[in-house]
């Protein structure tokens, strides 16, 4: 008989999860507290407590095809930056082309996950759940469990770091509670924080309020999606040729290059935005408009609070601002598992010991994973996706993880590594970027890509996989769960890219070409070429 596994969850990584039990010969059956899939995607007019939500307005910030999942790419139709309908429509295709939605049981919350007794020798767990629709309570035995309940359900709401708050006498809320600008018409708001929350809903706000404070203790550099020749910038930016060449660099001219970049289409210092650390040592904030709201005047950029007042608020510079009607808290949020058993695993300040960010290392049996809990330089889909291709293969027992000595050593490593990159923050704790760490996983499946063989087998292919964007059907070309269909998809991908803004028929001058982001010149592409086949033929 299959072995079940629960997943709890059925957002982003629950589907990915459902999919790959089903392509492992697994049972799953997945525990979702909502009515509907989607998770964090699926939009509520109102916030929920215990639900993650996006605002009205929320534009996915990573590109179609670098969000897509690895074996489903997502309609030419669809735009580069999805809206969160599109994204939820996705969504749906991606559950109907399966057959997932039968695997769902809706109105079902997960109460406690707990190791069974005979643990040791067979892997399972009791997982007790409640049928809200029901009222009732039960408890059913898995073989092995898939957490899918992402990070954006508890929200941090430092209230108490701020003096005087509790005389202020405006609205306070946190981001999670934020729909859209209604409510907030002409009115003078400060948002506290310069994450993507923060700037996305200050620059919503500038539109109508009356003024809108965006208060930052550190600054940030402001990343746009639109690159190069109006390329997604995770399309123009994230080859394998140009991760190759770009990290043979010295780190302070990498830097330099960022940086010069970032402040030749506006200059943060002269913004107020720029922070005393750089490009890299901090999850990147990416807004579109930002600088124009601010040039506006409609958004002006503070420091810290530094206190509130009945009326408004100090800042740390000691300039005030009185008459402020809301504050916005858009401080991010901690994640936990309030159902795991404390046996299993703990969450200390947004710090939990994941093997690879997916196993408890202590479990022997591995036989639970933590899906998507990442946050990635990069789309979470697909790599919630690859981490569901191991983790089911974990279970199944053709993959194996290693000694548990082993697996904390890693984990402290990348903890160490962690800290000398980014600096300290409860935001800086499940950092990864996106293709070393697909690759990594891929490399613990065996379906990363082989350049040696692609470039014997498709010369063609090989060259778009190296210099073209890394999209996740690279992660399908080889190895169990190879998929037939992944060739065509990496070769169709600028078509897909393109599709969306060609809706209007333009004579393009005969000779030119159509850009392609990142992609070098023919020349570098020979010697490049040249480079690998002197390599194959020293290699074989
Ligand atoms: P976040 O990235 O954690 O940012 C929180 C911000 O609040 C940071 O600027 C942080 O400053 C500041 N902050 C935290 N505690 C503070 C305190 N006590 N006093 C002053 N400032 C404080 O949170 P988020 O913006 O809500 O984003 C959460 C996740 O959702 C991220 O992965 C983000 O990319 C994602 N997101 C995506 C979209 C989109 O796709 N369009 C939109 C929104 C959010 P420090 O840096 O100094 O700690």
């Amino acid at each position: 008989m299959a072995k079940k596994v629960a997943v709890i969850g059925s957002g982003a990584s629950g589907l990915a999860a459902m999919k790959c039990c089903l392509d492992e010969g697994l049972q799953p059956v997945c525990f979702e507290k909502g009515t509907d899939i989607g998770g964090l995607w699926n939009f509520r007019e109102d916030a929920l407590p215990g639900f993650a939500s996006v605002y009205r307005s929320t534009v996915i910030n990573t590109s179609k095809e670098m969000s897509s999942y690895s074996d489903f790419p997502i309609p030419k139709e669809y735009p580069n930056f999805m809206h969160h309908s599109w994204v939820i429509k996705y969504f749906r295709l991606y559950a109907d082309n399966f057959g997932l939605i039968k695997h769902i049981r809706f109105r079902h919350h997960v109460d406690h996950v707990k190791p069974r007794e005979d643990f040791s020798q067979t892997g399972q767990w009791d997982v007790t759940y409640t049928n809200e629709k029901k009222g009732n309570t039960s408890t059913e035995i898995f073989d092995a469990v898939m957490v899918c309940t992402g990070h954006h359900v508890y929200p941090n709401y430092p209230r108490d770091s701020f003096p005087g708050i509790d005389h202020f006498q405006g609205k306070t809320l946190h981001s999670h509670d934020y729909k859209d600008q209604r409510g907030f018409e002409n009115k003078r708001v400060v948002v506290i924080g310069i994450g993507n929350s923060g700037g996305d809903i200050a620059v919503e706000l500038s539109r109508h309020a009356k003024q809108v404070y965006l208060s930052t203790r550190r600054g940030a550099w402001i990343h746009d999606r639109v690159s190069d020749h109006g390329l997604p910038f995770d399309i123009a930016k994230s080859s394998r040729f140009q991760r190759t060449t770009f990290g043979w660099l010295p780190l302070s001219l990498r830097l330099k290059l960022i940086h010069d970049r970032l402040n030749q289409r506006f200059d943060h210092a002269l913004y107020g935005l720029q922070p005393e650390h750089h490009f890299f040592s901090q999850n990147p904030t990416v807004n579109d408009d930002m600088p124009n709201r601010i040039m506006t005047g409609s958004l002006i950029v503070k420091p810290n609070i530094k206190r509130f007042t009945e009326t408004g608020v100090v800042f740390e510079d000691d300039t005030v601002e009185d008459g402020v009607d809301a504050v916005v808290f858009a401080t991010g949020y901690r994640f936990d598992f309030p159902f795991i058993d404390e046996s299993v695993m703990k969450v200390k300040n947004n710090q939990v010991d994941l093997y690879k960010y997916v196993f408890p290392p202590n479990l022997d049996p591995p036989t639970l994973s933590i899906i998507g809990l990442v946050q990635p330089l990069g789309s979470v889909m697909p790599i919630s996706e690859m981490q569901s291709r191991w983790a089911t293969r974990v279970f199944k027992g053709v993959d194996r993880l290693p000694s548990q000595d082993a697996m904390c050593d890693d984990i402290r490593q990348k903890a160490a590594a962690m800290s000398r990159r980014y600096y300290s923050s409860p935001r800086h704790t499940i950092q990864v970027e996106y293709t070393p760490y697909m690759d990594e996983l891929a490399g613990q499946i065996g379906v990363k890509p082989d350049f040696k063989r692609l470039f014997l087998s498709d010369p063609r292919l090989a060259m778009e996989v190296y210099f073209g964007p890394c999209t996740p059907y690279q992660y399908r070309l080889v190895g169990p769960g190879a998929w037939e269909g992944a060739g065509q998809a990496i070769r169709t991908q600028w078509d897909r890219i393109t599709f969306p803004t060609k809706t209007r028929p333009v004579k393009v001058p005969a000779g030119a070409r159509a850009k392609s982001g990142g992609m070098p010149p023919g020349i570098l592409k020979l010697l490049v070429l040249l480079v690998l086949v002197v390599a194959i033929l020293f290699t074989f």
